[in-house]
């Protein structure tokens, strides 16, 4: 008799497996991103799925166990993307059957991504254009200069704004998400580099899609990139931290706690904005020797410092030295790379600070004034800026501390010619500034 009850219950409970709750799509979005579309399915709960393509037209099928629609897609705004026209039937009494109808072929991939603190449970399929465009190509600007062989090039600086898409990044006091504010400032240096003689701006991301961290370093490679700067902002649970820092990548452990965190936070970013488990990361392992071997450390640090300097003349410090940690996207063998985290987005004056245009753009001029400085100093073999230093003579950079007749006594020419040479109407200096240095003989 027990038994009897027992297996009742067993069987109650195998039902109940079966006829579980459906999964209800909650919406959809899109992120057009230059080389593919990612399509999100808000759903209340994992869900099963299987997809298929089909030709003649090119078509994507994804069914869907046991779920509802809570409401027709309509309102979606698909267009740039690879999809025409996006339908739905149900299948089987309690599946759901998606249709994408396609404006060409594709190469799909499919996974679920876990609730994080802006999205719940998603799945998410991201269509592969297949007629192979060249990832990134949008931003593959032809260079300015004619291509000629040993042709002097232009510097070029990979600029990355962190997180995208699903990741939001941090999230402040007001809802202001990391990913925006990542993006304006990148656009407002973008602009500053690009009106710098002899350097060109790219950008890793130019848009609210999301880019696999790998991807990122990738991507600074494949433009041989002269220097690679991630731009984030920090967040912490005491509203009160404040201040910007700037981040390399480390050798060993982090410098500090919160440094080890943040890396952390940062690194996280993969898995909060969809990298399905099969891409593997195959690049790293042999990356911090090929670093310290060829000085893209020493040239990490080098600049680094002079772009925490930079914005040290802007806004409070986090930090007053450069920190060091585990971030995954500095790991660009031979691309110098560093990290600005630009404020604290979690402190609500900062906040409020980094969502100022006028504030994004002190911020980008700050960090311009760290880049140029350090490549004024070393300006790399064959590039524009290399020759054009090569038939000026001596130059001096400004550094903090400097004054307009320390600078005369360490080039023993009088304060003066110094002034006149350089067309100075006060002897006031701007750290990163590049002073012609004339011969004695000149006046
Ligand atoms: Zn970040």
């Amino acid at each position: 008799m027990i038994k009897t009850a027992f297996t009742t219950l067993l069987l109650v409970l195998l039902t109940a497996t079966v006829c579980a709750e459906p999964v209800n799509i909650r919406g959809v979005r899109m992120w057009p991103a230059p080389d593919n579309t990612r399509l999100v399915f808000d759903v209340t709960a994992d869900i099963e799925h299987s997809l298929f393509v089909l030709k003649n037209p090119d078509r994507l099928v994804i069914d869907l166990k046991n779920t509802r629609l809570d409401k027709p897609f309509v309102g979606l705004d698909l267009g740039p993307s690879l999809i025409r026209d996006i339908r739905s039937a149900p299948r089987n009494d309690s599946d759901l059957r998606v249709v994408l109808d396609l404006k060409g072929a594709v190469r799909p991939k499919s996974f679920a991504l876990r609730p994080n603190n802006e999205y719940g449970h998603r799945l998410v399929i991201d269509l592969y254009d297949e007629r192979g465009a060249a990832p990134s190509a949008d931003t593959r600007a032809a260079p300015s200069a004619p291509a000629a062989a040993n042709a002097p090039r232009e510097i070029i600086i990979a600029i990355d704004p962190g997180h995208g898409g699903e990741d939001p990044g941090a999230i402040g006091p007001r809802g202001t998400r990391e990913k925006e504010v990542t993006l304006a400032v990148a656009q407002r240096l973008r602009e500053l580099v690009a009106r710098e003689p002899g350097m060109r701006a790219v950008m890793v991301r130019d848009g609210d899609y999301f880019i696999p961290l790998r991807r990122r370093v990738e991507m600074a490679r494949e433009h041989r990139a002269d220097l690679f700067i991630s731009i984030h902002a920090d967040a912490f649970g005491d509203p009160r931290a404040h201040g910007a820092s700037v981040y390399t990548l480390s050798h060993r452990g982090a410098t500090s706690e919160h440094a080890r965190l943040l890396a952390d936070k940062e690194n996280a970013s993969d898995i909060i904005g969809g990298v399905s488990l099969d891409d593997k990361d195959d690049l790293l392992a042999s990356v911090l020797l090929d670093l310290s071997l060829t000085g893209t450390m020493e040239a990490s640090t080098d600049v680094a410092g002079r772009v925490l300097s930079g914005l040290g003349q802007v806004a409070r410090l986090h930090r007053s030295r450069v920190e060091q940690a585990g971030f995954r996207v500095l790991k660009s063998p031979n691309v110098p790379s560093i990290l600005v985290e630009t404020a604290f987005i979690s402190n609500p004056q900062e906040e409020r600070k980094l969502r100022d245009p006028n504030h994004q753009y002190a911020l980008a001029r700050s960090v311009m004034d760290g880049v140029r400085s350090y490549f004024r100093q070393n300006p790399p073999p064959g590039t524009l800026l290399a020759v054009r230093q090569e038939s000026r003579g001596q130059q001096h950079v400004i550094g903090r501390g400097d004054t307009l007749s320390g600078i005369a006594r360490q080039y023993q020419v009088s304060l003066e010619l110094l002034r006149s040479s350089n067309a100075l109407r006060n002897d006031q200096l701007r750290v990163g500034d590049v002073l012609n240095i004339p011969r004695s003989s000149d006046g």
